[in-house]
């Protein structure tokens, strides 16, 4: 795909305020540190103009019956089926992931996404009746979407589908790390016949476009993806506007293995779950629980698989981790790295040198710690690499202790022998997401935090419904 040196604006790719080669943003492949693309970085002014656009076509858009703007996300997820494989190339060249899971992470998921609200906005029931009354579910107005660069285009039609579906209109402002898909994003929301203005991207960095975006006072909901420093701030902008916000933030996940479980697999499946995406996964099981008796054994087992995860170059299909995305996030979990060692935690696999044959890119060693404890840094922070903390626990109620010991609580997993032991034990946990037994992502199951790891919730009708508000009538 060719970069815009353009936003995405009023249905029309447009200059930005500044000529790009002024304040262009150089995108770089995390593999080879080499610059393949230069966007826009837009100004508040250029925000403004995107958030007139976008004003000046919610009328239409919320007054357009759903079914209607169903069929429009339904072209929208054609034509982003169309170019699956160019979208993971996409990812693959500014994320660093590795080309399969571009394919069938990267790509698939967002397009089943989007198919999912051409379904729900048909079928949703926007009206209901409540004995003498009428209630009504109408688009909450403007959105201000802005999302972070790990699932790059799952993030972004996690929000911009359901708010389409709404009746909303949109905002875009991209990381500054992975504009391209999202300017992919914008040629199939383009090439799917929306209304003008409906949809608006502008590529920006966070402290220019994205302040802008967040504070604007044309926007009636900021629907935010990414760092907990960065959700509070504009948690608290939005509080003093008394405006809503959804906020998907941080997580350290327990992955709690019960002495009844099959370990090989629980610890095998746990391994996977943090080295894919290089570990850059908000949701990722990166604390890992296990019973004294078979603690040493679940070590050896993950040092085992987690030797299958040799660094390499994301676009050989035979890589299964790929280097992280940028310098600044190789040099936060390295340094994680390093203080974990410092903390006496026991280095069991991986470490904070680079990874041998990988003297270029930006690649970390996929890192085992055992003996870990609940105060360290390392059990405690969001690292967001490859790297996997095992914890030891005495008893169900130790383990429900330090699985909950964290300000997150975004996801987790509950692995035990019998089914029913594992779900009485997900209810003692303060999380929002729990696999059970290995149970598999769902794109319709609600997906939001507890705790310090967000407000709100994404996908499904759930999803839909933070872009909703409510009117009922009286008879
Ligand atoms: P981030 O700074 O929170 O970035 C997320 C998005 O917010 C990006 O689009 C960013 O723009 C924008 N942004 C940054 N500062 C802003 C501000 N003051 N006002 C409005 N928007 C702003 O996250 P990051 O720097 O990419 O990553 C830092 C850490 O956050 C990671 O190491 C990880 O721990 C965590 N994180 C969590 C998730 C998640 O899914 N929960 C995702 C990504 C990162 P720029 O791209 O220009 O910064
Ligand atoms: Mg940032």
């Amino acid at each position: 795909m060719q970069a815009h040196d353009a936003l995405y604006l009023s249905g029309m790719w447009r200059a930005a305020r500044r000529p790009a080669t002024a304040d262009a943003i150089e995108v770089r492949n995390p593999a080879t540190e080499e610059v393949i693309a230069r966007v826009p970085a837009a100004t508040a002014e250029d925000v403004d103009a995107a958030v007139s656009a976008a004003r000046a076509a919610l009328s239409g858009w919320a007054e357009t019956p759903p079914a209607e703007r169903g069929a429009r996300i339904a072209a929208l997820r054609d034509a982003l089926a169309a170019r699956r494989d160019e979208i993971a190339a996409t990812v693959t060249a500014e994320l660093g992931a590795p080309l399969s899971f571009s394919q069938t992470v990267h790509a698939d998921l967002p397009i089943a996404v989007a198919g999912s609200y051409a379904t729900i906005a048909t079928e949703y029931a926007f009206e209901e009746r409540v004995g003498n009354s009428r209630v009504w579910q109408e688009p909450i107005g403007v959105v201000g979407a802005i999302t972070p660069w790990n699932y790059p285009l799952h993030q972004i039609v996690a929000k911009v589908a359901p708010a389409l579906a709404a009746g909303c209109t949109v905002v875009l402002k991209p990381a500054e790390n992975t504009p391209l898909v999202a300017q992919l994003f914008a040629e199939a929301v383009d090439a799917a016949g929306f209304p003008a203005g409906v949809f608006n991207l502008v590529t920006g960095y966070g402290s220019v476009a994205g302040e802008a975006l967040a504070g604007h006072s044309g926007v009636d909901l900021v629907s935010f993806t990414g760092s907990t420093a960065v959700g509070r701030r504009i948690g608290a902008t939005a509080g003093a506007a008394v405006k809503p916000v959804a906020l998907e933030l941080g997580g350290k996940s327990a992955n709690v293995i019960l002495p009844s479980a099959d370990l090989s697999k629980a610890v095998k499946v746990g391994v996977a779950n943090v080295m894919a995406n290089s570990g850059q996964t908000c949701s990722a099981w990166t604390r890992m629980l296990v019973d004294a008796d078979r603690y040493e054994e679940a070590v050896e087992l993950a040092a085992a698989a987690v030797a299958k995860y040799v660094p390499g170059d994301p676009a050989d299909a035979a890589t299964r981790i790929g280097p992280v995305v940028s310098a600044a996030q190789r040099e936060r979990v390295t340094g994680y790295i390093a203080e974990g060692v410092r903390e006496g935690a026991r280095l069991v696999a991986g470490g904070d040198q680079a990874p041998e044959g990988c003297e270029r890119g930006w690649y970390v060693r996929p890192t085992v710690f055992a003996d870990v404890t609940p105060e360290m840094t390392i059990a405690q922070e969001e690292i967001f690499g490859p790297v996997l903390s095992i914890l030891k626990y005495d008893d169900a109620d130790d383990a429900a202790r330090i699985a909950n010991d964290t300000v997150y609580g975004l996801s987790g997993a509950v692995w035990a022998g019998d089914e029913e032991e594992a779900v009485a034990f997900a209810r003692r946990l303060e999380t929002g997401q729990i696999h059970v037994n290995g149970g598999r992502f769902n794109p319709l199951a609600p997906f939001g935090g507890y705790k310090h790891s967000g407000v709100g919730r994404e996908l499904g009708t759930h999803g839909l419904a933070e872009y909703l508000q409510t009117k009922s009538l009286q008879f």
